[in-house]
């Protein structure tokens, strides 16, 4: 405890007293002014000016330095002397007043002036406690000088009072002590409970602080956590998780609410060739260019319109549309913006590419809940892949699902409720347009819809897993009625050619079942597998390899179909075991130039790698004989049949 800090605190002790001193001592000297009036001498008179005099000065001496107290918190040497000495002239004519008063007054006056000097020290003893020499100096100057007189008059009674007075004198200066120690506690305890308080409070305060970091911290946690939670990490905008609530808070409103479902084309494609760092590069790029378009909508051009942009997911992006009032924007006109925006040249690892996308959209009106939006949105991307355009989910699409639905449903039950067939179409010479071999098509005609086309439910049957089951049926199927497919003007079994999906190719015992089927008496060389250019799917390469070599050493021939629509290139074609490729029926029946310049550059390289070239979707002389002047080794289509049912020989279904 500063010992300064001490001093300051007893003076101000002190100088609250001061007051009470003043107006006691006053008091005093106006009433042994009035009570020694009558007396012998002017003595009082003069002594009594003077000492008001003095109470005055003292006053204002302790008015400044209250003032000066309160405004500095401490007290400057030159207050504390004046105010001491303010008192010891104040005991000073006290002391004399003693000292003549009791040598020249009598009886009643004599005594007055001993009570009051008494009732002084007395009361000095307390408001004086603070002080601790100036107090006892005045107490001494009050008593010893009255004490002296009254011993120097000799008188028994006086000497005994005399000696008495002393006594008191000692008295009273060891209660000065005492109360003068007391006072010191007290201080020292006042100032260590500040100390204390002082310290409590900071420390407090420091507690405050520091936890009003923590929670600061929290908060950023939380913030950091919640951020996370609604955005997705690579792009920066909202994820999934995000762009539901937007539509569980939004969706409801009012307003035109359109959720576009935005897929890119071939993105894994890009992820394969390019490495994963380029394809999140895409991702990015494909992210801000939305992003951009979104606020530009929003700010720039349409004050009505609220644009967000999530990524649902993989190369899935969502467009989000909200716009109110009847002035519009349609739909088809935003999903060309976004898909323009993505088609973009783009810039990735220093080459340049070039990004489609297949958009669907819908518009909340044609929704039936708002939690199925991105479900429908996503259907009409779907579609969109399929067609090409930007589609707009409707009624119709909601009913084509219910249909597809169905269909996988029932699909399952096909074969053993009798409701699929075969379909064979002749494959013809280009020379002699006579028959080589036989394509096998599936038939189903379902109870309720009548015939379905295999466009429809082949896709689905892949979709499902069903395929294996289906194409291995169409294989006994196929195998069982090319006993009944002579070739013409020949009593040998025609070839059949079947359509193997890549997902029936790559099941495991797929090889077995053909070994199997080549087993029971059908020449391996009669069965010809059709494929289409997706086995050249890179993932899957090395397996497909393998299966086709294996086929290949059966016998059997292996053709690549719908050649020209998928992503075959000759390379690939070198690395297998390919017998004949199938120009699809697209370049056959194209009036475009161009296309025929394509089959040529085909039927040139083909034929140096010793592959055979099939035409399908013949339908006039005409382009059978251009096909054959290109060089297209065989024929197929309606001009040379129509693929007819076929039935099964009973012993083989
Ligand atoms: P695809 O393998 O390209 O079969 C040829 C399709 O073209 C057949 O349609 C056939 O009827 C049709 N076509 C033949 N000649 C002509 C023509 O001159 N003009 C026109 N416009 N079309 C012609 P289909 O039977 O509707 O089969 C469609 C597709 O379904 C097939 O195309 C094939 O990809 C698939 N498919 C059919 N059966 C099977 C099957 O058993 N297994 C698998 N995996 N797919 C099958
Ligand atoms: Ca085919
Ligand atoms: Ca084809």
């Amino acid at each position: 405890m500063p010992q300064d800090m001490m001093i300051v605190r007893i003076w101000r002790e002190a100088l609250k007293n001061y007051a009470l001193g003043l107006l006691i001592n006053t008091t005093a000297v106006l009433a042994i002014t009035y009570i020694l009036s009558g007396g012998p001498s002017r003595f009082v008179q003069t002594w009594s000016a003077c000492a008001l005099l003095l109470m005055l000065i003292r006053f204002l001496q302790f008015m400044y330095a209250a003032r000066r107290y309160r405004q500095t918190r401490t007290f400057f040497p030159v207050d504390k002397v004046c105010l001491s000495l303010g008192l010891l002239l104040a005991g000073t004519l006290w002391a004399g007043l003693g000292w003549w008063g009791i040598a020249h007054y009598q009886g009643t006056q004599q005594f007055a002036i001993i009570v009051i000097l008494s009732s002084l020290a007395g009361g000095a003893t307390g408001t004086l406690s603070a002080l601790r020499i100036v107090g006892k100096a005045y107490i001494l100057l009050l008593l010893l000088p009255a004490c002296v007189r009254l011993y120097q008059t000799g008188i028994p009674f006086f000497v005994t009072l005399s000696l008495l007075g002393v006594v008191f004198t000692g008295v009273m200066l060891f209660s000065h002590q005492n109360n003068y120690k007391l006072v010191r506690r007290s201080v020292r305890l006042m100032l260590s409970n500040k100390e204390l308080v002082d310290e409590v409070s900071t420390l407090a305060d420091e507690l405050k602080h520091e936890n009003n970091a923590l929670e600061a911290r929290v908060e950023e946690r939380g913030n950091d956590l919640l951020r996370l939670a609604y955005h997705d990490e690579l792009t920066g905008l909202l994820n999934r998780h995000g762009v539901s609530n937007l539509v569980k808070y939004f969706g409801i409103m009012p307003g035109n609410v359109t959720v576009f479902f935005v897929n890119l084309d071939r993105f894994k494609q890009i992820n394969d060739s390019m490495g994963h760092a380029a394809g999140d590069d895409v991702l990015r790029q494909i992210a801000q260019r939305l992003d951009g378009l979104a606020s530009r909508l929003s700010r720039d051009i349409f004050s009505n319109v609220d644009c967000q942009v999530g990524r649902w997911g993989g190369d899935e992006f969502v467009f989000y549309l909200s716009q109110l009032g009847e002035d519009s924007l349609p739909p088809e006109d935003v999903g060309q913006l976004i898909r323009s925006e993505i088609g973009n040249r783009m810039k990735v690892a220093g080459k340049i590419i070039y990004i489609d996308a297949s958009i669907g959209a819908v518009s909340e009106r044609d929704c039936d809940n708002p939690n199925n939006l991105f479900q429908y949105a996503d259907i009409a991307a779907g579609e969109a892949k399929r067609t090409g355009r930007v589609v707009l989910f409707n009624p119709a699409i909601r009913e084509q699902l219910t249909r597809k639905s169905i269909l996988a449903q029932d699909l399952r039950m096909a074969i053993a409720n009798r409701q699929l067939s075969i379909a064979t179409q002749p494959i013809v010479s280009a020379v002699d347009h006579q028959t080589v071999s036989f394509e096998v098509l599936m038939r189903w005609t379902h109870p309720e819809f009548g015939p379905i086309s295999p466009e429809e439910f082949i896709p689905v049957a892949e979709e499902t897993g069903i395929i294996v089951e289906l194409g291995d049926w169409v294989i006994e199927q196929a195998i069982a009625a090319s006993a009944g497919l002579l070739l013409p003007g020949r009593d040998a079994r025609a070839k059949v050619a079947v359509n193997v999906s890549l997902h029936q190719l790559l099941q495991e015992d797929f090889v077995d079942k053909l070994l199997k089927v080549s087993r029971d008496g059908f020449a391996a060389e009669n069965l010809i597998i059709e494929l289409t250019e997706s086995v050249f799917h890179e993932n899957e390469i090395e397996m497909v390899k393998q299966v086709l070599f294996r086929i290949k050493n059966l016998g059997m021939e292996i053709h690549i179909d719908d050649f020209g629509t998928g992503y075959s290139s000759f390379s690939r074609i070198c690395e297998l075991p390919i017998d004949a490729i199938k120009i699809d029926k697209a370049f056959i029946q194209s009036s475009d130039e161009k296309n025929i310049t394509i089959i040529e550059a085909v039927v040139f390289i083909a034929q140096r790698l010793k592959i055979r070239v099939i035409a399908e979707g013949i339908e006039t002389l005409q382009q059978a004989e251009r096909m054959q002047a290109l060089g297209v080794n065989e024929l197929q289509g309606y001009f040379f049949g129509q693929p007819v049912s076929t039935p099964v020989p009973a012993h083989a279904s």
